[in-house]
């Protein structure tokens, strides 16, 4: 399976070459006849990617009239001939060969719509699956077949329900083994329609407000904690940064260093692992008894972002804070907040609840009573309206704010505001 990997991988490679510079030779003709850029030479499959018979001029066309064949179709052609110079390739499936080129193509399409980046070069720690196509694959029992591989025991999690059959399936390397996820599909269970405005209840909509701390805090008054400031998940984090230090002070190309950065690779996905696991869950319990969920839209990129260099007049740099900003950055990506949209998403999606995203500006400083807002409202985990009074936990209260967006953005008509569930102490608003 290393072996297909590495096979897939290079071709994969020379096939997103194939595709930059046919479509540089068709756009403009650098060095008249087609010919390698580097080398010079006459261009032919094995010397260099370049197609003399082909012309990709078109990658983004996919439509049958278009009378030039698309890029996939091109490249899938070309399959045969591949097989005969590299006779290597003959060993792998047929239709992991394929499934590769659906990958390039996937890669490219996402592209065209804005959806990614235009597609780079795969290296060898980031091409680690390889997909057989409906139908190739075999299971019986706590033995599964795959075509070209043979029969191999695996550890059958979960048993496929009746009624559904096998669709495509994934073999992927990871740091602690070799996984294989499989797709199956029953077609007579409906796929639920998207609830619609009068479908909704107002009052079963839950707003969602994301944070560090705690990394929901949800408008009904619930609080999902956040694992990582657990003690376990912070015994882990220490045993995540000696391990690494230790691998980072072993020789270079040594086979120490090898099995060191392994044994960190391996708790990465245990940490991973079990956060997604955690997720699936939060996902679950929100849709349960939801008629629609609201989160905000976060740019988490621009918090990520680098804090703005401060130079002095005479040379050097001023303290930007930064080097405190690290850490804020680290805890954002340790709550994953898009993987868990991601798979609130999902979830929601089986029982057609629909997933709003609304602007969060402000949400944290409104008063939902009065609408006064001001940053003087907000003091720690209290919300205290300098205006009316009106006070709540503060993350609650950007969670209310959230579902009123989301309710508007819905065009439904808020009910009446949710009453005060939690102690806080009302300020007093002379005294200011
Ligand atoms: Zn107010």
């Amino acid at each position: 399976m290393n072996r297909w990997l590495d096979m897939l991988l290079a071709q994969y490679n020379y096939l997103l070459r194939d595709r930059n510079e046919s479509y540089e030779q068709v756009k403009s003709p650098k060095l008249g006849n087609y010919c390698d850029l580097k080398t010079h030479g006459e261009a032919c499959p094995l010397s260099c990617s370049v197609n003399k018979s082909s012309s990709i001029g078109y990658p983004w066309k996919k439509s049958q009239k278009n009378p030039r064949r698309s890029a996939y179709e091109v490249q899938s052609s070309s399959l045969p001939s591949l097989k005969k110079q590299r006779p290597w390739y003959k060993a792998i499936n047929s239709t992991v060969l394929q499934q590769m080129l659906r990958q390039l193509d996937v890669a490219f399409s996402k592209f065209f719509k804005g959806e990614a980046k235009y597609p780079r070069p795969k290296r060898r720690s980031r091409f680690r699956s390889l997909k057989y196509a409906p139908g190739q694959v075999k299971l019986d029992g706590n033995r599964i077949y795959l075509p070209g591989i043979g029969w191999m025991r695996f550890h059958n999690s979960r048993p496929i329900p009746d009624g559904f059959t096998m669709k495509s399936v994934t073999v992927r390397r990871q740091s602690r083994g070799w996984f294989v996820s499989i797709q199956i599909e029953d077609k007579s269970v409906p796929v639920p329609p998207v609830k619609t405005k009068h479908e909704i209840r107002p009052d079963r909509v839950k707003g969602c407000d994301l944070g560090i701390r705690k990394l929901l805090s949800i408008s009904d008054g619930e609080i999902v904690q956040n694992p990582a400031n657990s003690k376990k998940s912070k015994r882990q984090t220490r045993r995540l940064r000696l391990r690494q230090r230790a691998a980072s002070r072993k020789k270079k190309g040594s086979n120490n260093r090898k099995k060191a950065f392994s044994k960190v690779a391996s708790l990465h996905e245990r940490v991973t692992n079990k956060r997604s696991a955690y997720h699936w869950e939060t996902a679950k319990n929100l849709s349960n008894g939801a008629d629609a969920l609201v989160f905000e839209d976060l740019n988490i990129k621009g918090m990520k972002s680098r804090c703005k260099p401060k130079p002095k007049d005479l040379g050097g740099y001023d303290r930007n804070g930064q080097s405190a900003k690290k850490g804020l950055n680290r805890v954002i990506s340790d709550a994953a907040w898009g993987e868990l949209v991601k798979k609130v998403e999902v979830v929601a999606a089986k029982s057609g609840i629909p997933v709003i995203k609304i602007n969060p500006k402000h949400t944290s400083q409104r008063c939902p009573k009065c609408h006064h807002t001001s940053a003087d409202n907000r003091k720690g985990e209290k919300f205290v309206c300098t205006e009316c009074g009106y006070h709540d936990d503060a993350d609650i209260n950007g969670a209310v704010n959230i579902k009123m967006r989301g309710l508007k953005k819905l065009g439904i008509n808020p009910t009446q505001l949710p009453s005060v569930r939690r102690k806080v102490t009302p300020m007093d608003i002379t005294a200011v």
